[in-house]
C-alpha cells in the first residue's frame, strides 16, 4: 500500500544535517591511545553545503556490480512512502565483514548477487518524512535502523524469533539495497530513536553490537564462567564488552593479526593462552580453521557459538573432538530484539563503539575504504562511511 508524498506529515528543511559531532577528517585516526587527538567538530545547525544536496528525484549510491567492482553513482529515487514508512536520510553506515564477502566474491552464503547491489546495513540517519500511520517518530528524529525488516506475522515472528524469518527483508543484501547511498525508506518500526549522547557513528555500530548480544544470549553464560572468543575483529571486540558484562571472567580473544590482538586489549580481553580450556567459545571470525579451533578449546560440557560466516558455505570440524566433549554447538543468525538494549548500553556508557572506529571516509571514497578493509590496511578495525556531508 503506497501514498502519495502530500500525505506524509512533513519534511526535514532542505540543508538540515546529520548529527555530526564526532566527524571529522576522512580517514582521520580515532584510536583510543590518542587522547590529545580532537576531531574538528561541525556545529548543530549549521548549514551543508549546498552544491552537495541532489535533486529530489535522484541521489548517490554506491553500487557493487561484480567482485570488487564498487562504483559511485547518481540513481534515480522518486520514494513513494506507506502510511507505516519513514524516509531516513542515512549519516553513518558502518562496513562489516559480511560486506566484504560480497564485494571480493558477488555472492554470501547461498545468495548470489545478479545485478548491481548498494551494500550497508550498519547505519543510522534523520527522519526526513513520514508515513500517515507512523507514531514511533518524529521528523528530524535521530534514528538507528534495524536492517532485519521482519513480517512479524510468521510462526518464527510471533513465537519470538523474529531473527529467523523467512520472509524478512536485510538492507544490503541482494535483492535489497542498503544504506551506502544518501536516503533510504524503511518500515517506522525499525527505526529506533536514539538520544544526542550518541553518535551517528555509534548508532550505526548498534548493528554489530546487536550481533554481540544475540550471541551472548545464545551461550548462557554464567557467572564467573571463563570465555573464549575466536576473532578480534569488530564483533569479537563487541562480544569482548558483552560476555563481561553476562558475568564472564576471564574473558580471552585470539586474533592471528598482531595488531588486533594488541587492540582487544583495551576492551578489557586477555590473550588467549596455550593449552586452555574455555566453558564457552564464541567463534567471530570467517569460519575456517576457527571453527575447528573452537572445538579444541571448548572444555568438556561446553558451548561453541558460532557467529562467524564463511566464504564457502560450509565448515569443517572433527567429530570426534565435538562428540567426545558433548559440545552444545548453537549457531547465532544476526539477532533478535536487541536494538533497545543496545541502546541503553551504549547510552549508559558500558558498551564502548566509539572506540572500534579506526577510520573514516566519506560516500564517494566508499570503494577506497573496501579496498582497504579487504586487504587490512593501515591497522583497520571499523571503517565508517559518512554518507552525509
Ligand atoms: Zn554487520
Ligand atoms: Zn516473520
Amino acid at each position: 500500500m503506497t501514498g502519495s508524498l502530500s500525505r506524509l506529515r512533513g519534511r526535514v528543511r532542505e540543508g538540515e544535517s546529520c548529527n555530526l559531532a564526532e566527524v571529522g577528517t576522512s580517514k582521520l585516526r580515532n584510536l583510543p591511545d590518542s587522547p590529545s587527538l580532537t576531531l574538528p567538530r561541525k556545529r548543530e545547525g549549521e548549514p551543508v553545503n549546498s552544491t552537495l544536496i541532489l535533486p529530489m528525484n535522484t541521489q548517490t549510491a554506491v553500487r557493487l556490480h561484480g567482485p570488487s567492482d564498487l562504483r559511485v553513482e547518481t540513481v534515480p529515487f522518486s520514494p513513494q512512502l506507506a502510511p507505516n514508512e519513514a524516509l531516513i536520510r542515512i549519516c553513518a553506515t558502518g562496513v562489516c565483514g559480511s560486506d566484504l564477502h560480497p564485494y571480493e566474491t558477488g555472492s554470501i552464503g547461498s545468495t548470489v548477487l545478479n545485478q548491481p547491489l548498494v551494500l550497508g546495513h550498519e547505519f543510522s540517519g534523520i527522519v526526513v518524512e513520514m508515513g500517515s500511520d507512523v507514531e514511533n517518530l518524529e521528523v528530524g528524529a535521530r534514528v538507528a535502523v534495524d536492517p532485519a525488516w521482519t513480517c512479524g506475522q510468521c510462526r518464527e515472528c510471533r513465537s519470538g524469533h523474529q531473527n529467523l524469518c523467512r520472509q524478512q527483508r536485510f538492507c544490503g543484501l541482494a535483492p535489497n539495497d542498503g544504506s551506502l547511498r544518501g536516503r533510504i525508506v524503511a518500515p517506522a518500526r525499525f527505526c529506533h530513536p536514539v538520544s544526542d549522547a550518541m553518535s551517528d557513528a555509534a548508532a550505526a555500530l548498534l548493528e554489530p553490537l546487536g550481533i554481540a548480544l544475540h550471541a551472548t544470549d545464545l551461550a548462557r553464560i554464567r557467572v564467573g564462567s571463563s570465555v573464549a572468543i575466536l576473532g578480534a575483529g569488530p564483533i569479537g571486540l563487541c562480544l569482548a564488552q558483552t560476555v563481561r558484562l553476562a558475568g564472564a571472567s576471564p574473558v580471552w580473544i585470539y586474533d592471528p593479526l598482531e595488531y588486533r590482538q594488541y587492540f582487544a586489549e583495551r576492551f578489557g580481553a586477555l590473550p588467549l593462552p596455550q593449552n586452555v580450556e574455555a566453558d564457552v567459545v564464541i567463534e567471530a571470525a570467517w569460519a575456517r580453521e576457527s571453527v575447528q579451533r573452537a572445538m579444541e578449546i571448548a572444555r568438556p560440557g561446553g558451548t561453541v557459538v558460532l557467529v562467524g560466516i564463511p566464504f564457502e558455505d560450509s565448515v569443517t570440524f572433527s567429530h570426534s573432538v565435538a562428540r567426545r566433549k558433548g559440545l552444545t554447538i548453537m549457531m547465532s543468525r544476526r539477532m533478535n530484539h536487541t536494538y533497545p538494549r543496545a541502546i541503553r548500553l551504549v547510552e549508559s556508557g558500558q558498551v564502548d563503539l566509539e572506540s572500534l572506529i579506526t577510520h573514516r571516509f566519506p560516500l564517494q571514497e566508499t570503494p577506497q575504504a573496501f579496498e582497504m578493509n579487504a586487504k587490512y590496511q593501515d591497522d583497520v578495525v571499523k571503517i565508517i562511511i559518512e554518507n552525509s556531508p
